[in-house]
């Protein structure tokens, strides 16, 4: 794994390098890279700074914003209420809104998958007190924020074996507090990818918190600024310690991209 700079003066001279691209891509999760965490996922908002510096990014010339998310795309637009104009991508890449349009098209096939999964992990939760099911469009996730190591942990076990049994191509990936389980191999990465040549975009900054995140940052190239929020294994290039030190991030970046 290669080195994550901690140093703020490193990451500030990257953003000055980063916020002369002739057009830049601004990708951002939103759970713990421009929230923080509450237990009620919808009464979360973005920190205020972080969402006038996104606000500020978008409204700059030559510079888009997108929004990565494992929510669903619905629940990703209500929560941050983000303006029209703004691309949101939902549901770890399945789902999508750019240019005004809604793009999630699962086939009649992969919607099936998700109906026998759904029914077979309901069974399974309902064994679990605390533990939640969250049906997803493209998917299903487990959660376990509150629950007891022990009975979380028994959970996702039984909820991955039952998983696979119901659906042999499933793909499972773990989060903070959540297993998720999904029908379409599709991540945060090709999201990036497909936006970058989309927009024609020159860089990409990335910023996230969470093991899905990592995708993201595999897909940067020479040029392009990643920032981990928070602790944990990265393959991002930076690092910073929680939202609020993001909010700094973000600040600059968008100071230093609409006076350009
Ligand atoms: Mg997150």
């Amino acid at each position: 794994m290669p080195e994550t700079v901690t140093d703020p003066s490193a990451l500030s001279s990257a953003l000055e390098t980063l916020a002369a691209a002739p057009r830049l891509l601004v990708a951002l999760d939103f759970d713990g890279t421009l929230a923080p965490f509450a237990d009620d996922p919808a009464q979360v908002g973005a920190l205020p700074g972080s969402w006038a510096a996104v606000l500020t990014l978008q409204r700059a010339r030559d510079t888009e914003v997108v929004l990565v998310s494992g929510r669903p795309l619905d629940g990703l637009a209500r929560v941050t209420q983000a303006p029209d104009g703004m691309a949101l991508v939902g549901s770890h890449g399945v789902e999508w809104r750019v240019d005004g349009h809604d793009e999630d098209a699962l086939t009649d096939d992969e919607s099936a998958r998700v109906q026998r999964l759904g029914a077979a992990l309901d069974e399974v939760v309902s064994r679990y007190p605390g533990v939640r099911i969250e049906h997803k469009p493209a998917g299903l996730g487990i959660h376990t924020r509150g629950v007891d190591a022990e009975t979380a942990a028994a959970a996702d076990a039984e909820a991955s074996r039952v998983a696979h049994e119901v659906d042999d191509a499933v793909l499972e990936r773990g989060g903070k507090d959540i297993l998720e389980f999904a029908v379409r191999h599709v991540t945060k990465g090709d999201a990036i990818d497909r936006l970058r040549e989309l927009r024609g975009a020159d860089a990409v900054f990335f910023a996230g918190d969470d093991v899905t995140d990592e995708d993201g940052f595999r897909v940067l190239r020479e040029g392009d600024v990643g920032v981990k929020v928070g602790q944990g294994d990265t393959l991002a290039g930076y690092r910073v310690t929680d939202p609020a030190a993001l909010t700094e991030v973000l600040k600059q970046l968008a100071r230093a991209r609409a006076t350009r």
